[in-house]
């Protein structure tokens, strides 16, 4: 049926009417007095919703685009790094510093399970030479629906006192607590098709006092994504290109909403929505590709042994017009992943499992009992 389609892949997410509606305006001059003051709203909010005074700053990309940001602008070509990869994402983050000249050494977990502290901290304790630079890693990794360990991570970053932390946020701001401030996390990067509420096309860096220091001795070249143009720009609630005007009229509305329903009440509903979906496929007894302890607030990732994950995927989407994603790399054909980040309700997550039931059944699992899911992920729902 036209028009019923339902996003639960993570990212695009869906975009909830009021953004929509608020993005359908001609485009005012981005140098106006008018759209100055839009700027020092969205700026505030941004703060707000990374919990810092941090600077915040808007880039015209993706979040790949902030990711490039976040490396170009404080390291230099040659410097030493430890890169977390147990994912896409991990994976990304290495391949980018490389492109930049970065020495890279990566610390890896298998995909489906989380970075280990412990790797970390001791890589940092031996340095007694401080020559790390940076502790680069994805904080909710898309990719396996695995959230890894900022918090402990960071700490050993702490410890060691030199290192920056540069983390990729994209799944993970809006959704979890990311306390800027309060872990003095150095770079922050996101990007808007996630938790944000609205369509993709914006990037966004949040970076500290110590990466600013870091900041005047890098020397990877940059120019379109040389921050500090952006933080004079932003300073004077002005933006050092042309930005996208419409995308951030959308932006404003996004963030007064969740300015009204506040940043615990989003946490809560978005662990809720992650122990409903568990819930439901354990009682469908399908194996979780991320562990109960490090699961990603963004998205669920399933194996279904018995029955391939890309049927279940097709059968979703032509019977019920529900988009699940798939599994990258190695893992394509052996996992689906329900995203459940950003404008998604409990009435979403309900719908998502009965039609994942009826699915199942349709591909001939005979073990599904219609009902048994949604049971179990009602159960969590309406406490
Ligand atoms: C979506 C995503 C990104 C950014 O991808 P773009 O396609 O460049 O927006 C980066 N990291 C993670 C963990 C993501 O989920």
């Amino acid at each position: 049926m036209d028009n019923k389609l339902m996003l639960m892949i993570p990212g695009p997410t869906p975009v909830p009417e009021k953004v929509l509606l608020a993005m359908a305006k001609h485009p005012i001059g981005h140098r106006s007095g008018e759209f100055s003051k839009v700027i020092a709203e969205l700026t505030e909010n941004l703060q707000w919703l990374h919990q810092t005074k941090n600077d915040v700053l808007m880039l015209t990309a993706s979040g790949t685009g902030a990711m490039e940001a976040a490396i170009i602008n404080f390291l230099s070509p040659g410097d030493r790094v430890l890169v977390g990869n147990n994912g896409k994402f991990g994976e990304r983050w290495a391949k980018l510093a490389k492109a930049f000249g970065v020495a890279v050494e990566e610390i890896t977990a298998e995909w489906g399970k989380p970075l280990s502290v412990e790797d970390f901290r001791s890589k940092l304790q031996a340095d007694s030479e401080k020559t790390i630079k940076a502790v680069i890693i994805t904080h909710s990794e898309t990719s396996t629906g695995v959230l890894n360990d900022l918090e402990g991570i960071n700490k050993a970053v702490k410890e060691h006192g030199e290192a920056l932390i540069i983390v990729d946020a994209v799944t993970s701001l809006g959704a979890c607590n990311v306390p800027v401030d309060q872990w003095e996390l150095d770079v922050v990067a996101s990007g808007s098709q996630k938790g944000y509420m609205i369509p993709p096309g914006l990037g966004f860096v949040a970076v500290g006092p110590k990466a600013w220091q870091a900041y005047k001795s890098a020397k990877i070249p940059r120019f379109y994504l040389d921050l500090g143009k952006y933080k004079k720009a932003t300073d004077e609630n002005s933006s050092p290109f042309t930005p996208p005007i419409n995308l951030m009229y959308g932006l404003q509305a996004a963030l007064q909403m969740q300015k009204e329903e506040g940043l615990e009440a989003i946490f809560k509903r978005h662990e809720k929505a992650t122990a409903a979906t568990r819930a439901a496929i354990k009682a469908l007894s399908l194996p979780l590709f991320a562990p109960d302890d490090a699961a990603s607030p963004a998205i669920t990732a399933v194996a279904p042994i018995s029955v391939d994950a890309e049927k279940v995927r097709s059968v979703m989407k032509k019977r019920f017009d529900i988009v699940l994603a798939g599994g990258q790399d190695h893992l394509k054909g052996k996992i689906f992943r329900m995203g459940h980040l950003g404008f998604v309700s409990p009435r979403d997550i309900l719908a998502a499992i009965a039609s994942l039931e009826a699915t199942l059944i349709e591909l001939g699992n005979t073990q599904v009992t219609p009902g048994q899911a949604v049971a179990a992920a009602a159960q969590i729902l309406i406490q």
